[in-house]
């Protein structure tokens, strides 16, 4: 059966069986629209209807069309259709058509698996697909190209020859990955990227703004994968000022600003557009950050640019103190378990999460989405990515606590601390 949704000023046509719940439809909904189920809610159903009932239950049929409710779509703006020209010309066809063809896609693989999930399980999955989403940029062209035109690509360079020993030659190549990546991240956070704690006053640029919940995003927002928005109050004019959360990294390139999230994605793009293969990574007790791969070294490497780190992978078991759960990489071509890279205590880890999510569920997922994922790659990458792969599992089974800490694993965090220092 196909239905219509109409969001705003947006339809979307999806395919979905009288069997599914309300719940069902939601996840699909929120798979195509980023709008979160909890907070969709639809002229035609019920705001109390259980999530549950089927859409039998509910009397569908074909053609049915849903309207999302008004207040997602809530900028009052009298020359919104003139707004949203200017936006999607800023965002290219190619990057809208190509999230939106695969949010459909993954949004109706998703709908089918959802049937009979705990939440807990059906937030993984959730955040799962997010993330491959977000990944997925890092191969568009036109996004490559706009990011190497804000690179200093000759700074980056230019330095690269500096304070070369003579038998540091031979080690040159080598060294020159490591080198762009170290200069690249460093630009990174002291120049290019600002940490938003409180957002500063927009209207009088006032800091002493105050955190006053949660806004309601409205389109451009949504088109740019927003759908939280922070919302802060002046106390010196006493005005709101709105921080949506962006997932779109060509628009990050504009605000240039964010939290570990926004870090992680605008950088990775970054090292993307450099030539380097990259993994954007989500850790599960809430931080994100990077893996490179260097050529020379042959290895996925850990990257951070929140904190300006590189190597360091146990900067946040030793120095944070965190208690790891699943630590996930994603690229449009891997889904990768790499928790084991950043825990000495990997027992441990494995008992704290299992209270979740039964560990074999959660290896099945993330096996059957990389497999999903690699499928968009010819075969000669494929064969790359698997080798890599196989050779990354060796390299968790060997034992990290015989190498010496590094200075930067066993200090305390750095982003979102700095005023304080
Ligand atoms: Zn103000």
């Amino acid at each position: 059966m196909r239905i219509v949704i109409l969001a705003g000023c947006k339809e979307y046509e999806i395919s979905i069986s009288l069997d599914s719940t309300f719940e069902d439809l939601k996840a699909v909904i929120f798979s195509i629209t980023s709008i979160q189920p909890e907070e969709q809610k639809f002229e035609e159903i019920p705001e109390e209807t259980p999530l549950e009932t089927t859409l039998k239950d509910l009397n569908f049929s074909d053609g049915k069309t849903l309207t999302l409710n008004d207040t997602f779509c809530s900028t009052k703006v009298d020359d919104f259709t003139e707004k949203m020209e200017q936006i999607i010309q800023q965002f290219t066809q190619t990057e809208q058509l190509k999230l939106l063809t695969r949010k459909i896609q993954i949004g109706l693989e998703t709908k089918t698996q959802n049937q009979n999930l705990s939440q807990f399980q059906k937030s993984f999955i959730r955040t799962i697909i997010a993330n491959i989403e977000k990944s997925n940029q890092y191969e568009d062209r036109y996004l490559q190209e706009k990011i190497l035109s804000k690179l200093p690509i000759e700074k980056i360079m230019e330095n690269e020859n500096e304070n070369k020993k003579e038998n540091e030659k031979e080690n040159e190549k080598e060294k020159s990955d490591y080198l762009i990546i170290k200069k690249t991240i460093s630009w990174f956070k002291n120049e290019f990227f600002h940490w938003v704690s409180n957002l500063p006053c927009e209207f009088c640029k006032s800091t002493k703004t105050t955190r006053e919940g949660m806004g309601v995003p409205n389109q451009e927002d949504l088109l740019f994968g927003a759908s939280r928005v922070e919302l802060f109050r002046c106390p010196d004019c006493n005005r709101v000022s709105r921080f949506p959360r962006y997932n779109v990294v060509s628009k990050l390139l504009e605000t240039q600003r964010g939290r570990c999230g926004e870090y992680a994605n605008a950088f990775t793009a970054v090292l993307r557009a450099l030539g380097f293969d990259v993994r954007y990574i989500h850790d599960w007790t809430d931080h994100c950050w990077t893996e490179v791969f260097i050529p020379s070294w042959n290895r996925w490497v850990h990257c951070d640019p929140c904190e300006n780190i590189i190597d360091a992978p146990r900067t946040y078991e030793k120095g944070w103190g965190k208690k790891l759960k699943w630590v996930v990489g994603f690229s449009s071509s891997e889904v990768v378990d790499v928790t084991k890279r950043y825990t000495e205590k990997w027992e441990e880890v494995l008992q704290r999460r299992s209270q979740e999510l039964n560990e074999e569920w959660v290896q099945n997922q993330i096996t059957k989405f990389n497999s999903e994922v690699l499928e968009t790659v010819n075969q000669e990458q494929k064969k790359i990515i698997l080798l890599r792969q196989e050779k990354e599992k060796l390299e968790f089974v060997d034992s990290k606590e015989s190498l010496p800490l590094k200075h930067e694993e066993t200090r305390d965090r750095i982003s979102g601390n700095e005023k304080k220092n």
